[in-house]
């Protein structure tokens, strides 16, 4: 029979140490002094309205073959990025209370 307890051999690798994304100060997990922040950034999702003037003398072919010569020469981590961006970072407390506050600024 398998004993549970053996998976617990495997979890004493030593995490790297945290550190506030801001000032750089060491962060201790458990003590509560920190926080994690986690960003979800993406780009307008709102579909281009082809019914609008704007678009009225646009062919969507030639706008399609615009657009993809121009994702040509990007590599396929600079369309994600410009896309889709997820990260997460950790901030001490005196970090984030002022940041939290105003975040854009
Ligand atoms: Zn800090």
């Amino acid at each position: 029979m398998d004993s549970p307890e053996q998976s617990e051999h495997g979890l004493h690798k030593e995490h790297p140490p945290l550190l506030c994304h801001r000032c750089g100060a060491m962060l201790t997990p458990g003590r509560g002094d920190f926080y994690v922040v986690r960003i979800e950034a993406f780009a307008d999702p709102t579909p281009p309205d082809l019914l609008s003037d704007e678009y009225a003398d646009i062919d969507p072919s030639e706008e399609i073959d615009r657009l993809l010569e121009v994702m040509r020469h990007m590599s396929e981590q600079e369309l994600m990025d410009q896309v889709y961006r997820r990260m997460t970072i950790h901030m001490c407390r005196s970090c984030y209370l002022p940041w939290i506050e105003n975040p854009s600024g």
